[in-house]
């Protein structure tokens, strides 16, 4: 069997964008049939989410702090991603069909981790799809926000291509992760992204709805599941 979907590729079809390859391997893989079908749920769910659209400044604006709700929504939005567990979304604009969309993903034995346990070794990769600077950072369960990548304080170049390993690995740890990928074309700090994270979070809004702050083309969104 080829190998599985990307999850660009994924994306791309829950995005009704035709593919006869990906179409001759969906119709043999129910595991990337699962996934297509999470990616499509999770999208219609948080696309519907009210105030959506008004929140796409919300971020750099910031907003009084109010704790909690946000994890209850990841605990209820789980039991739909529970077969495949890596969700992804971004925003669909004419430049996401154009040049297709940037990715962040957790890499073992070159494919994309959708579900780990405790102890798994992970690598990193981002595609840019035409940004030519990232910033990756995870949020925990416990709302614990960490830049994975760059170790430095200004978004770092990265070569161009769907899935670019950024040589960094991490120790899979208990409770799911959610990773947010920043792209630019010019360089950016760090700080005020993670910044930018804090208030959302604390804003009790999911971290899958953190959306890209003034000066960053996209965020590309996706959640690692861990099991015990
Ligand atoms: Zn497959």
């Amino acid at each position: 069997m080829s190998p599985h979907l990307s999850a660009l590729v994924i994306d791309e079809l829950a995005a009704g964008l035709p593919s006869a390859d990906a179409a001759a391997h969906l119709a043999t893989c129910t595991e990337c049939q699962q996934r297509l079908a999470a990616v499509k749920q999770a999208s219609a769910t948080i696309s519907a989410m009210p105030a959506f659209q008004q929140r796409l400044d919300a971020v750099t604006l910031g907003e009084p702090a109010r704790r909690g709700p946000w994890l209850r929504l990841v605990s209820i939005a789980l039991p739909v991603a529970a077969a495949l567990a890596l969700v992804v979304f971004w925003p669909r604009g004419d430049d996401v069909l154009l040049k297709g969309a940037p990715t962040v993903e957790l890499i073992a034995n070159e494919k994309p981790v959708m579900v780990a346990k405790p102890g798994d070794r992970v690598t990193l990769a981002v595609g840019g799809a035409g940004a030519t600077h990232a910033i990756v950072f995870g949020v925990d369960a416990s709302g614990t926000v960490t830049k994975l990548w760059p170790a430095g304080g200004e978004a770092a170049p990265i070569a161009p291509g769907a899935r670019v390993s950024l040589d960094v690995s991490f120790e899979v740890t208990p409770g799911d992760l959610v990773l947010l990928g920043f792209f630019t074309k010019t360089t950016q700090p760090t700080e005020p992204i993670r910044e930018a994270i804090e208030r959302s979070v604390a804003g009790a809004r999911a971290p899958l709805e953190v959306l890209a702050p003034s000066g960053f083309g996209a965020v590309a969104r996706s959640r690692l599941k861990v099991t015990p």
